[in-house]
């Protein structure tokens, strides 16, 4: 029994280790089925929680496109409760004309798998419970269940992202529309028109980019107190009537000026300074805006624009930019236009003074040449310049000349004055004088600026003015001689009559046959002595009343006061006029006419001895000076003791005046102009106590005795 009963022991304790086997395996079987329960538990809460407190909504249909779950978030993106969706068709959240799309595509895929939209991420157009359409993002998925499919799908309200977007791409628009505006209004002031193009096509850019009905322009005028219409675009486009001028200080665009700040309404109809309000309200106005165009504190002009619609913060902005491009715009069309204006007067200056300009870089020997200096050369305008083109037409003798100058400009530096001569394929001849200035380039290179002055008439009429001037002097010259024809007479006839006396003593000797070979040689000596004489003052007279060239040479101005002495000595002594010399020695030479200068001299002498034959109560005192005055000169002053000038030593050098009987009234009128075509001076002083002084100078020549 012992052994049967441990058996069953046996048995029993395995039995009891397999049942402890057991429930332990089923305790775990227990725990890991409670795990995995709280694990679904938790994943489904998570889902629940996901799904409840979503805010997109989220949809669940059946295979026949009803709703089987709509979660709280619905209500918010849908504005239906989700009971009241459950049953109910799917096409209820979509508007009208989507429905059939939406119901033929859902059936083609049940039918074929064929998806006929994206699954992810879709943008749809919703309908909301209160009719309202508004744009959905949608993603959905489709679960199986046994013969059954759910389709569950994500929708987000993306009406607010889209609102965000449609404002970024106006916001972009505007950017666009504004750098677009103040593009054509850089352009519109950039293109070389004149000012009131340029300012039309900126107004046509504010009503073509900034929304205005119409937009206008003024510029200042010159004498700042009035505004002038320059350009008008838009509605209206004509610049005459009321709003063509306007005063500064009237009217709102006025008062932009006077107070020099913009103006900027978006209620137009309302606002005091709006004249016209039933205009504003015809036309539906809304907004005015006006600028000053001011630049660096000076303004010079105003821009005004009207709109339909109110004034956006951009506009503003672009119009602010448009004033001050515009305002620039206007000053430098304005500086432009001044320069224009004064390069025509140059040219027209340069025209009538037929003066040419000219700049030369000596280091590349760039020339640069005004038209007027082509017309001068007579070479086509625009060809190129250079040294040897202007070399063809140097006259042949000045053609050393011209290439020294060249020489020297080339390695002075220095400015210089020269005159020369062209010879132009006619064969006719220029004179032409230049004067150039030596300066420096940007690059601290030798530059010449440069005129040149076609003298050529100025040369002929100086050259016809020297002719009537000597042939003038010529005339004056015999009529001097034919009124001291008296005393030229004696001054022959004394060597004449010792002549015919010496001969008549000789005949007298001769026929009482006493004449010694002694006194015959004597007497010969004599005769040929006076008749020396007598034709030494004639070839004086001869020489002084000839018609000979003008030739200037060097001259000892002492040595032609003493022949003018001599030729008028017996007018002197007949008058009882006495000299006095002081002729200063080594006097410089002058460069000068003899003939000319003699009868100068001879003039105020003579003029002298006529203003003294009247004194007779002190000496007749007729002085003849020379010496170097202050600047260099040579000066020679007559002076005497006569009658004086009275009232008229204004008029005396006058043409044709006289105080004499049988005078003419042009002696010295045409011995100042013989000293000034000399290059000096000849003027009249009273002398002191009693008389006159004639003084002239004369430039001296460089040389010396
Ligand atoms: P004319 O001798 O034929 O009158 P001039 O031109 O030489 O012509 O002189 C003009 C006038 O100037 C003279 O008539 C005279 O009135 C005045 N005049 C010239 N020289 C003198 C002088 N030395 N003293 C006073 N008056 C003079």
């Amino acid at each position: 029994m012992k052994a049967a009963g441990t058996e069953v022991e046996r048995q029993v304790a395995q039995r009891t280790a397999e049942l402890v086997a057991a429930n332990e395996a089923l305790r775990k079987e227990i725990v890991d089925l409670k795990h995995a329960e709280e694990n679904r538990r938790i994943t489904e809460e998570k889902y629940r929680l996901l799904v409840e407190t979503a805010c997109d909504a989220i949809v669940s249909i059946d295979d026949k496109g009803s709703i089987v779950f709509a979660n709280p978030a619905i209500a918010t993106v849908f504005g239906y409760d989700p009971i009241e969706l459950t049953g109910k068709p799917l096409t209820l959240l979509m508007p009208e004309y989507l429905r059939e799309l939406h119901q033929g595509g859902f059936k083609r895929y049940l039918a074929t798998g064929q998806r006929h939209i994206n699954w992810q991420g879709t943008e749809l157009t919703a309908l909301r419970k209160n009719g309202e359409e508004f744009p959905v993002e949608v993603s959905f998925g489709e679960l199986t269940r046994g013969d059954h499919k759910i389709f569950t799908g994500f929708l987000r309200d993306i009406s607010k992202r889209k609102q965000a977007e449609t404002a970024l791409r106006a916001a972009m628009d505007e950017r666009a529309r504004v750098s677009a505006f103040r593009e054509e209004i850089g352009m519109a002031l950039s293109h070389d028109e004149e000012l009131k193009g340029a300012l039309h096509n900126c107004a046509r850019a504010v009503v073509r980019h900034l929304d205005a009905a119409f937009a206008r322009i003024w510029t200042l005028s010159s004498d700042d107190r009035e505004l002038e219409l320059q350009a008008s675009a838009g509605m209206y486009t004509h610049l005459d009537g009321p709003h063509s001028r306007i005063l500064v200080g009237q009217h709102k665009i006025g008062l932009i000026a006077q107070e020099r700040k913009p103006h900027l309404t978006s209620e137009a109809q309302n606002d005091p300074r709006v004249s016209d309000k039933d205009w504003a309200r015809r036309e539906k106005m809304i907004a005015f805006a006006g600028y000053p165009l001011v630049l660096e504190d000076r303004l010079v002009g105003v821009m005004g624009m009207f709109s339909q619609k109110p004034l956006t913060e951009s506009t503003l902005e672009a119009l602010s930019f448009a004033a001050g491009t515009i305002a620039q715009g206007i000053e430098r069309r304005r500086a432009q236009e001044a320069l224009r204006r004064s390069e025509a007067f140059l040219a027209e200056g340069q025209r009538l003074g037929q003066i040419g300009s000219y700049s030369w870089r000596v280091a590349t020997d760039t020339i640069e040449w005004s038209n007027e200096l082509y017309r001068i050369y007579e070479f086509e305008i625009g060809l190129p310049v250079t040294p040897e083109l202007i070399r063809t037409r140097v006259h042949p003798q000045d053609l050393s000349l011209y290439e020294k100058m060249v020489e020297k400009a080339r390695n002075g530096g220095s400015d210089f004055d020269w005159q020369f001569r062209l010879l132009m394929p006619d064969q006719s001849i220029k004179y032409l004088h230049s004067v150039a200035h030596a300066t420096r380039d940007p690059d601290g290179q030798l530059e010449y600026i440069a005129v040149i002055q076609d003298v050529t008439e100025r040369r002929q009429s100086e050259e016809a003015l020297d002719k009537s001037r000597s042939e003038l002097a010529q005339m004056s010259r015999l009529t001097t001689m034919g009124e001291m024809a008296a005393s030229i007479a004696h001054e022959v006839n004394q060597p004449l009559t010792a002549v015919t006396n010496n001969g008549n003593a000789c005949l007298r000797l001769l026929a009482n046959h006493n004449l010694e070979p002694d006194v015959l040689r004597r007497a010969l000596e004599e005769i040929v002595a006076d008749g020396t004489r007598a034709s030494t003052v004639l070839a004086r007279v001869r020489a002084f009343i000839e018609k000979a060239p003008v030739e200037r040479i060097a001259l000892d101005i002492n040595d032609v006061i003493q022949e003018v002495l001599v030729l008028a000595s017996r007018e002197l002594e007949d008058h009882q006029v006495s000299i006095d010399r002081q002729l200063a020695a080594g006097l410089p030479l002058v460069l000068a006419d003899r003939v000319q200068m003699q009868q100068v001299l001879l003039n105020l002498i003579k003029n002298g001895i006529d203003a003294m034959i009247e004194v007779a109560d002190r000496a007749r005192l007729l002085c003849v000076q020379s010496r170097i005055d202050d600047s260099g000169d040579v000066l020679v002053a007559v002076s005497d003791s006569g009658t004086g000038f009275g009232q008229d030593i204004d008029r005396v050098f006058t043409p044709f005046f006289t105080t004499k009987a049988s005078g003419m009234g042009m002696g010295l009128s045409i011995s100042r102009s013989l000293v000034e075509s000399h290059g000096g001076r000849l003027w009249a002083t009273p002398n002191s106590p009693y008389g006159a002084v004639f003084s002239f100078t004369l430039p001296a020549s460089g040389g010396s005795l």
